[in-house]
């Protein structure tokens, strides 16, 4: 069936990004035709759902701590004044350093606390004390000293860190669109963003290089979708659509892969008492490699992952696979170093998806890329925990305003996570 169609705002992507945008623009335009299309059969099932859900506030740029703390007290919110039940769980992040790193971080850290961030600083008797599996030592132990691994001296608690349910925070905004009257067509793929002449003349061969151009909509597997604006928020997959005219994504995609634990013999990870109210360990990151595991709440498992960067080629894959190898090679030898508890252990499920890496400073781009076209994309790994910010930020940049109104008052110069003017602090603290 074809659907020639016109709208005020075309959304391409019902993944976080599109349904946060959609959202805060249909808040604040109620009146306007705001149209979300999707080329899966319901939302979040590119990336978004794929995440691992963690949130965290302790960020070295300023501007990857407003938008995550903001994002986070929104989150708050819908949970906890709005009754979402997004499973939101303040666990914390626990950075594991030896002495050297935790030195390097320190004027970092500084900062970061200087602005009012909660961080709690654990010296190695402590974390002993409070995480019995945790080995923080490795004297003697010719095969850690082969692995190069990093002694544990210092714990880095943020405790505005945690675990969301990606899937319901998709939901939950798509919900929240839906009752406002928003649009969703799922199933509709878009084949290419229509780039047409602001005044056409129906000649073959338009638009011109004479003539005025703009994006005046997309042509979809189901036929023309018309728009005044449209937003491309197609993840990983926005080189696709914004490269065939000349624009570009400003993000390549990378693989990553979570790997999912069951097991009696992990219990003592659901018993550190003193770190958070959960009394679990919080999402924690290894000294070495990489690798980090949060306890998930609501099944009782943990989930690992490793930012595996260095080596992990750059490559857009349409159904990237995980690797069981990867986490037997590789990970589990680090991994069962630190935490002798998953000795033996093998995954019970896997999954992979893609992030969408910024690769020169690893923050999210908000930009009006060609008259009557916005992107916002390349969330570098961190697209659920800055979803709201970066909702309202696209919503102001709809609106022609020079600043946007983050939840709970802060204000956020649109142009800072622009290409034109960006003007953001290099990411210090990488995941
Ligand atoms: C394994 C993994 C773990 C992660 N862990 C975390 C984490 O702990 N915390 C965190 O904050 N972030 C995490 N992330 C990153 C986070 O998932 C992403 O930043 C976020 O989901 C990006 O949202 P998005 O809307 O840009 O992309 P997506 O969710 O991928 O949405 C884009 C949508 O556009 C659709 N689309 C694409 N092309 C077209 C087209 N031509 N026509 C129609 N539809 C189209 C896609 O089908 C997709 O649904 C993780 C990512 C992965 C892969």
């Amino acid at each position: 069936m074809v659907m020639n169609m016109e709208c005020d705002v075309l959304v391409i992507g019902a993944g976080i990004l599109g349904l946060s945008s959609a959202y805060h623009l249909k808040v604040r335009h109620p009146n306007k035709r705001v149209l979300v299309v999707e080329r899966f059969g319901g939302p979040g099932q590119g990336n978004s759902a794929k995440s691992e859900g963690a949130f965290r506030n302790v960020f070295g740029s300023e501007t990857n701590y407003l938008l995550a703390d903001s994002t986070i007290d929104w989150f708050i919110h819908l949970q906890e004044d709005l009754g979402y039940d997004l499973k939101l769980a303040k666990i914390g992040y626990l950075w594991l350093f030896s002495e050297k790193q935790y030195s390097h971080h320190s004027e970092a850290l500084e900062k970061i606390r200087s602005r009012g961030v909660d961080l709690a600083v654990f010296k190695r008797g402590e974390l002993s004390g409070k995480i019995p599996d945790l080995v923080v030592d490795f004297e003697g132990d010719e095969e850690a000293e082969l692995l190069g691994l990093e002694p544990v001296d210092f714990g880095v608690l943020g405790r505005k860190c945690g675990s969301i349910d990606a899937d319901s925070l998709v939901r939950c905004y798509e919900e929240m669109f839906l009752k406002l009257g928003g649009e969703i067509r799922y199933g509709v793929e878009v084949k290419r963003l229509m780039l047409k002449p602001e005044v056409e003349l129906g000649l073959p061969g338009e638009p011109f290089i004479w003539q005025d151009v703009h994006v005046a909509g997309a042509e979809t597997s189901r036929g023309e979708i018309r728009a005044e604006t449209t937003i491309v928020a197609a993840g990983v997959w926005s080189g696709r659509l914004l490269e065939p005219i000349g624009l570009d994504p400003f993000m390549r995609a990378k693989k990553r892969q979570i790997f999912t634990f069951k097991d009696p013999r992990l219990k003592g990870l659901f018993q550190v008492e003193g770190l958070n109210e959960h009394g679990v360990l919080p999402f924690t990151i290894l000294p070495k490699a990489g690798v980090y595991f949060k306890p998930e709440l609501t099944e009782g498992s943990v989930w690992l992952g490793c930012a595996d960067n260095l080596g992990r080629r750059f490559g857009l894959e349409e159904d990237p696979q995980p690797e069981e190898e990867y986490y037997t090679n590789n990970i589990y030898h680090v991994l069962v170093k630190y935490f002798p508890c998953f000795r033996d252990l093998r995954p019970v499920n896997m999954w992979a998806g893609q992030y969408s890496i910024n690769s020169l400073d690893q923050t999210p781009v908000v930009e009006a890329l060609a008259p009557d076209l916005i992107y916002v994309g390349a969330a570098s790994g961190s697209g659920i925990m800055k979803c709201d910010a970066l909702g309202r930020i696209t919503a102001a940049l709809y609106a022609g305003e020079k600043e946007a109104e983050l939840y709970g008052g802060k204000r956020f110069r649109v142009s800072d996570i622009g290409i034109e003017r960006r003007n953001v602090e290099r990411e210090s603290f990488i995941i």
